[in-house]
């Protein structure tokens, strides 16, 4: 399928492809790069010769960014129109997948030398579309409200980062789990979550290192680990128009940025003790979007919405005249050529 034809048959999925560069230690085992990304043709292939076996394959996406490709131009080509549609009054969501360590947070959130508020040429997806959001709807002298909320989703356990209580071990007991709701009217939402009221980036920025503080306490005292869980950070605009009658119109727009869990977990059943169900639940939602995405593109009649949490919670985000784009990340390396060639495979089939 191409992006015209896509756009033709009113698809709204767009696959993007980002392959990082060699990491320094990779470079310093002179580790063998097996990938190879032509942007203009839009083409990822990973060619390896084992002897008794050789690779050789090609996948076409909507845009590749190879390991030179900078933040800028991966947000300006993939993801500004997008962020013009939310502020249209459309729901957009935007996932990162990928195997852990092949830059699904860089890409949504930046690298090192990103502070938010102190804009790098690193910073990546989210703090670039909060920026140009505001920038928007300053420049349009738009009439408008802003909340945003913050969650994670593991083991189909939500989690609401902005929550103001401090997780303790003792309390986790008592703690009421966050439970997810049906609004009778088709919708899903996500009883007692908080919803922040936002009026500048710089405050955004302030609530999503809150949020992933909070990630990283509550990691250390369950023993958890990022790379298992799935996160939410959704935007919600309220634009106020005047039509020239006079009549007054709101608009609302959603955008869902997700740093999904790392897609090893997919493959690697988790056969370990414990981990077993863990890895089953990722599993189920990691599978669940890729079926419900491909449900969409495929116009096949039944979205399997329902069969995960992840897929339930983003119902009013994927499909209809939402907008969504999955940006698989993969690694260069040699290491990571099994784990890149599934996700090369599952992403190709969302498209
Ligand atoms: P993930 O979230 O998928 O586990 P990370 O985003 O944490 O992976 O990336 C792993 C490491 O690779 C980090 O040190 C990150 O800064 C680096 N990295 C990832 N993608 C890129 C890129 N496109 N350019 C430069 N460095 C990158
Ligand atoms: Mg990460």
């Amino acid at each position: 399928l191409s992006s015209k034809n896509d756009k033709e048959k009113g698809v709204n999925v767009q696959v993007i492809l980002r392959c990082r560069p060699l990491s320094e230690e990779e470079e310093s085992l002179r580790m063998p790069a097996v990938i190879s990304c032509n942007e203009m043709k839009r083409e990822v292939s990973a060619i390896q010769n084992f002897g008794n076996k050789q690779i050789d394959k090609t996948f076409v996406f909507d845009k590749v960014f190879g390991p030179t490709s900078q933040q800028l131009d991966l947000f300006n080509q993939s993801i500004s129109p997008i962020v013009d549609e939310v502020l249209e009054g459309f729901n957009c969501t935007i996932f990162a997948y990928g195997q852990t360590g092949t830059g699904k947070t860089y890409t949504m959130e930046g690298g090192k030398k990103a502070k938010h508020g102190e804009f790098t040429s690193d910073a990546g997806v989210i703090p670039r579309s909060v920026r140009l959001i505001f920038e928007s709807l300053e420049a349009q002298c738009a009439d408008y409200s802003m909340k945003v909320s913050f969650l994670e989703l593991y083991n189909e356990e939500i989690t609401d980062l902005l929550a103001p209580d401090e997780l303790k071990l003792s309390d986790d007991k008592s703690k009421k789990p966050i439970a997810l709701m049906e609004d009778g009217k088709g919708g899903v939402f996500v009883r007692g979550l908080e919803e922040e009221i936002v009026c500048s980036a710089s405050e955004i920025y302030k609530i999503l290192d809150r949020g992933s503080a909070k990630r990283r306490t509550a990691e250390t005292l369950l023993n958890k680990q990022s790379s298992r869980s799935h996160s939410i950070f959704s935007i919600i605009i309220h634009i106020k128009e005047v039509t020239p009658e006079g009549e007054e119109l709101i608009k609302i727009g959603k955008l869902n940025l997700v740093d999904l869990a790392g897609s090893e977990n997919i493959s690697r059943s988790g056969a370990r003790e414990g981990r077993a169900r863990e890895a089953g639940e990722i599993n189920k939602s990691l599978l669940t979007l890729g079926r419900v995405i491909n449900a969409l593109v495929e116009h096949i009649g039944h979205i399997p919405y329902r069969e995960s949490k992840l897929t339930r919670l983003l119902r009013d985000s994927l499909g209809g005249k939402t907008k969504t784009c999955i940006i698989a990340t993969i690694s260069p390396s040699i290491q990571c050529l099994e784990e890149t060639l599934s996700t090369l495979d599952y992403a190709h089939r969302a498209k």
